[in-house]
């Protein structure tokens, strides 16, 4: 976000920038499901990435980057197209990898990219209209959380007061956070009838059926998935160095082990000097480092080394107006921790707005 809100430095020193995407906008994740729930609106979550890279000088082309070539220095995307290159940032993110669906089951969701979530919102009011709706959300982890809240707020809203939201959170929900942190969520979710099984893993997701590992089987109208994400697959398609997890290798300046005209951010990396969470809060405290060490790649400078910092902040929205949020020693729930957390989140995606209004 900071290189492109930059972009016309690089232009106006004389470089050509071509940024590739799916998508003429970029959601920001973290007021994802505040969208499904309606919280807010999709305009109020995106950022116009084509219009920012057009207005600075930039050329922008819709499209999928599928793999590059690293030793001819060249990007192929999904269309086939190619574009050369110096520098190359990498910030293709993470996916939901979709190995449990079976056949082509329908009204399922992964929860990225994030404009998937649009096409859930619509096709459960459609549902809600006619009948009393059954939601199944496939993940223990925070995202199956704020889905499972979000969704209840969105049901509430257009008249279904008991809808049947189930989370299958295999073994332990919310695993990786403190006990404080689990309770609060759980007891925010199940005060408003939402279950939460623990007791084994989905096997089988066929459409409007989920199947556990025990034979047991569950009838739902919309399925979520939002089991863990993925670094982008390009990286083993480009045959790079990549972590155990599949994301580009990069050193402490956030630049590819074996190609130095390579850099990458966020979720799609592996950082050599730590493992990294897979969370925004880590994208965002690169951005700065990516944007100065691109351009000083490209002027022959010395390189900013990127210091991961010190824990950070996690609020989770819960649908009801409410929030968990949780660092270090505190945690706390109630309105005020989901206020801090619409203030963060609209404070940052307004700054980026900004540009495309420029
Ligand atoms: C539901 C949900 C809620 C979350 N909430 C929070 C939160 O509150 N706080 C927090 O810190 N973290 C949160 N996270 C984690 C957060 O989403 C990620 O850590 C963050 O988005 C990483 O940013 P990124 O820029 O690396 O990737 P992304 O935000 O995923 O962006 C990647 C971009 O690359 C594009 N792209 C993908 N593939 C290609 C390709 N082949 N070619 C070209 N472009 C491509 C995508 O369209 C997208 O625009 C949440 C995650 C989810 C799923």
């Amino acid at each position: 976000m900071v290189t492109l809100a930059n972009l016309r430095v690089f232009i106006e020193k004389g470089h050509k920038v071509t940024v590739v995407g799916p998508s003429p906008y970029h959601y920001y994740s973290g007021m994802g499901p505040g969208m499904l729930g309606k919280t807010y609106a999709p305009d109020d979550i995106r950022f116009f990435t084509q219009q920012a890279v057009e207005k600075q000088g930039g050329n922008f082309i819709l499209g999928k980057a599928a793999r590059i070539d690293p030793e001819g220095r060249k990007l192929i995307l999904e269309s086939g197209e190619t574009v050369p290159y110096d520098v190359l940032s990498f910030n293709v993110g993470s996916y939901v990898p979709e190995t449990r669906i079976i056949g082509t089951s329908r009204d399922v969701f992964t929860v990225k990219p994030i404009e998937k979530l649009i096409d859930a919102q619509t096709r459960i009011l459609e549902l809600a209209s006619r009948k009393k709706i059954a939601i199944g959300i496939v993940g223990g982890g925070p995202s199956a959380a704020e889905i499972a809240g979000n969704v209840w707020r969105l049901a509430q809203d257009y008249g279904q007061k008991n809808p049947g939201i189930r989370i299958f959170a295999g073994k332990d929900f919310m695993s990786k956070f403190p006990v404080g942190v689990k309770k609060r969520i759980s007891r925010s979710l199940k005060r408003r009838g939402i279950e939460i099984f623990e007791s084994g893993y989905v096997k089988k997701i066929k459409t409007n059926k989920i199947i556990l590992d025990s034979g047991e089987s569950y009838n739902t109208d919309v399925i979520f998935l939002a089991v863990g994400v993925k670094p982008s697959p390009i990286f083993k398609a480009s045959d790079l160095p990549m972590g155990p997890d599949g994301g580009l290798l990069v050193n402490q300046y956030l630049q590819c082990t074996e190609y130095p005209e390579i850099f990458g951010g966020g979720d799609c990396i592996y950082f050599e000097n730590q493992p990294l969470d897979k969370v925004g809060v880590y994208a965002v405290r690169e951005n700065p480092v990516l944007y100065q060490n691109l351009m000083a790649r490209i002027e022959g400078r010395a390189l900013q080394s990127f210091d991961p910092g010190p824990d950070y902040l996690l609020v989770f929205n819960m649908g009801d107006g409410t929030g968990v949020l949780h660092k270090r020693w505190m945690t706390f729930n109630g309105r005020l921790a989901f206020k801090i957390k619409d203030y963060i989140d609209r404070k940052f995606i307004n700054t980026f707005q900004q540009i495309e209004k420029k």
